[in-house]
């Protein structure tokens, strides 16, 4: 099989599975347990708090492990807004943010809190004179993505952060799609707090982290001793130690991502040439390097994924958890896209195990499969 899903998930990197065994097998105890075996555990997390803050760009005391990123986004905003001041208490979220995410902010404006949504271009890039003109002194909180999940295309967050910090606001980014495909900083991204998940990573699932700049106020979500007491629950310490490394085997992020860019790139410009009804989304724009999401003419994405899936392709048709459904995906609809061409649309989403041998085979044995299909498409069309 040729997995080319790596925005919905990745495979564990063999350090990862390497460093969490002995964990699982050998270090149970409670980190908050006194004897000697619970200790060791705290050891144990303490070092990989470490390992994640060296690795990321922050101070460990700035780790907040959590069950991923749908956990730590939710922490972030419900965190702090209500450790916001009473006069600030509009949220801006953007507008092709992940659909879990946007489900909260549905939820907040449902509970009466004011919420807008920074809208974006037709090539998915924000649109940085409303983004810019929505900023004002009532907003307590920005939350906007690093890079999208669905056409990969990156953020200016820093510039947002920039305006919200001059508003007075705080700046909360959801870098999950980011993280592990481009070299990031924490301490100097201009972010107040940021989202992360291992699976997305080659660690393993179920385990994520906010990054929350020192001094900003944040409420906790789940009442415990644990995080320091910003997030309760014993930790999950054979996770935690795979997140820590799963980040560090990446290895050199820069020479992985170009290599991945030119893949993503052959494959575009392959499929363009032998079906020149493909059209494929934000191309221009600054995207992740392994992210691309096209459509052939009007082929329905049902059909396009039924073929690749006799090749024994893995691709998806947008993000994991809103495909199946039959909505078009809510990024390509805030672009102003139709929703016949929204429904047209798969996303391929290469990665570290991706291969050129993978990618010449889709080339060579994608097209024979829609050619005809197009033709009759072309022919049926009214
Ligand atoms: N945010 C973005 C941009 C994502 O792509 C995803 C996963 O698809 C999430 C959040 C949710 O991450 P998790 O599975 O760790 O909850």
């Amino acid at each position: 099989m040729i997995y080319l899903d790596h925005n919905a998930t990745t495979p564990l990197a063999p350090a990862v599975i390497a460093a969490m065994l002995p964990v699982m097998s050998g270090v149970w105890a409670n980190t908050s347990s006194q004897h000697g075996p619970g200790q060791e555990a705290k050891r144990r997390l303490a070092g990989a708090r470490a390992t994640v803050a060296r690795l990321l760009g922050c101070k460990p005391a700035e780790v907040i492990f959590t069950s991923g990123a749908t956990e730590a986004n939710h922490l972030a905003v419900r965190g702090l807004l209500a450790g916001a001041p009473a006069n600030r208490q509009r949220v801006l979220f953007g507008s092709v943010e992940h659909a879990g995410h946007l489900r909260l902010a549905r939820a907040l404006a449902a509970a009466g809190v004011q919420v807008d949504y920074l809208p974006v271009h037709p090539d998915g890039t924000l649109d940085l004179a409303a983004a810019q003109a929505l900023i004002g002194p009532d907003v307590a909180l920005v939350s906007l993505m690093a890079a999208n999940n669905e056409t990969g295309v990156l953020m200016p967050v820093a510039d947002v952060a920039a305006w919200a910090h001059a508003a007075g606001a705080v700046m909360h980014v959801d870098a999950t799609q980011f993280i592990g495909k481009q070299v990031f900083d924490f301490a100097t991204c201009g972010a107040d707090a940021v989202s992360l998940s291992a699976h997305k990573f080659q660690g393993p699932k179920g385990i994520g982290a906010l990054l929350l700049r020192q001094g900003v106020p944040l409420l906790p979500q789940t009442l415990g001793s644990q995080e320091r007491g910003r997030r309760g629950g014993t930790e999950n310490l054979p996770g935690i130690v795979g997140l820590a490394a799963a980040l560090e085997a990446l290895g050199d992020i820069t020479a992985q991502a170009k290599r991945i860019a030119a893949l993503r790139d052959r494959l575009e410009r392959g499929l363009q040439a032998a079906l020149p009804d493909t059209h494929v989304w934000c191309q221009g724009a600054a995207r992740l390097p392994g992210t691309s999401c096209l459509r052939f003419g009007q082929l329905s994405q049902e059909v396009v994924l039924q073929r690749l899936d006799r090749l024994q392709v893995a691709a998806s048709s947008g993000a994991a958890c809103s495909s199946g459904g039959s909505a078009p995906s809510h990024v390509l609809t805030a672009m102003g896209v139709s929703a016949d061409e929204a429904l047209a649309t798969v996303r391929f989403s290469l990665g570290a195990g991706t291969t050129v041998e993978d990618v010449n085979y889709l080339l060579r044995e994608l097209p024979p499969l829609l050619a005809p299909l197009l033709c009759e498409d072309l022919l049926s069309a009214p």
